[in-house]
């Protein structure tokens, strides 16, 4: 994936190590320096409502800016981070920071946008100790619990439901939102959609990629789609590239829309400039409306 993006990777830059075991252990090593050396950061993805294209949210995603080995993908070192016990401090410090940026866009008079931030299933193992890293990282920035939103995957609600249906339940408590993740591709049941308090499905971009050209994918989405309105979800499609894409999904009433189409994720002070960009300065008439949440 990142080799598609023309990227170095950890795996190009040592190619001498063709022991695999050897390096994980050196990446785990450069991962437990990234948080101190402040390496890692947060990119910006917009999320869109597909009825008038106003803007609702963001999903922040994690980067590692390595100093010799370039962008790394979350897709490679956060398998590593959950091995060795780094994810913890690691999605820690992705709440604290997400959430902090929210208000600081607050402040420079953006709409107020939802922050959607990826949990790790590792991080669900110790409910108590990311129920409370949630609550300090509200409280320290402010941001109103109900523009957080938590994605999880259906391998997290499978693994020990009991303790997902607690922890979810917490987080509807505080006002938290939670959104299914990369929805259709794991193994949970339509039980456990309709026993957990979530608020949003995300059709995986698996399915929306050849949206045009396959039939099947269509009917998985539009299905996807209709499963998520008759429980009162939310749901946003992932991974759109194309204008004809989004009119298909907009045929299936798909609420919100989040790929390339609108924009890469970016860092934060480039995606104010897109913002602006797309919507115009804050400062200037025709601020577009928030969500009607
Ligand atoms: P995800 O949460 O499903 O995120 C969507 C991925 O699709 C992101 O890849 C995003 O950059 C990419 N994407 C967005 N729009 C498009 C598009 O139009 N076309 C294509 N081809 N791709 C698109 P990214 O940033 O490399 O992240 C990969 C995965 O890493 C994420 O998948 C998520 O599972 C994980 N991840 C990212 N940040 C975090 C984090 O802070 N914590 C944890 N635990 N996992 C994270
Ligand atoms: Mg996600
Ligand atoms: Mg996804
Ligand atoms: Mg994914």
């Amino acid at each position: 994936k990142a080799k598609d993006a023309g990227r170095n990777t950890f795996l190009d830059f040592v190619p001498e190590m063709n022991d695999m075991a050897l390096k994980r252990l050196t990446l785990s090593n450069e991962l437990r320096q990234a948080l101190p050396r402040r390496e890692l950061l947060l990119h910006y993805q917009p999320q869109v409502a597909l009825d008038d294209g106003r803007l609702i949210g963001v999903e922040a995603l994690l980067r590692w800016q390595h100093p010799e080995w370039g962008m790394i993908s979350p897709a490679e070192f956060i398998p590593v981070a959950e091995e060795s016990g780094l994810i913890e401090a690691i999605g820690a410090w992705v709440i604290e920071e997400a959430c902090q940026q929210a208000v600081a866009w607050d402040q420079l008079g953006l709409p107020e946008l939802s922050m959607s931030i990826n949990c790790s299933t590792r991080q669900f193992l110790e409910p108590q100790a990311l129920l409370d890293t949630v609550r300090t990282a509200l409280r320290r920035s402010g941001l109103p619990p109900a523009r957080l939103e938590l994605e999880i995957t259906e391998t997290l609600i499978v693994q020990d439901i009991a303790k997902t249906q607690w922890l979810l339940e917490q987080f509807r408590a505080l006002g938290v939102r939670i959104a299914i993740d990369d929805f259709g591709t794991g193994y949970s049941s339509l039980y456990y959609l309709k026993r957990l308090p979530i608020d949003k499905l995300k059709i995986d971009q698996s399915f929306v990629r050849d949206l045009v050209a396959n039939p099947d994918d269509r009917t998985i989405a539009a299905t996807v789609a209709t499963l998520g309105h008759s429980l009162g979800l939310r749901v946003i499609a992932e991974g759109v590239e194309t204008a004809e894409q989004l009119q298909i999904l907009e045929t299936m009433q798909c609420d919100e829309g989040q790929g390339y189409l609108w924009s890469r994720p970016l860092p934060a002070g480039q995606f104010i400039a897109w913002y602006r960009g797309t919507y115009g300065a804050p400062e200037r008439a025709g601020l577009p409306q928030v969500g009607a949440r």
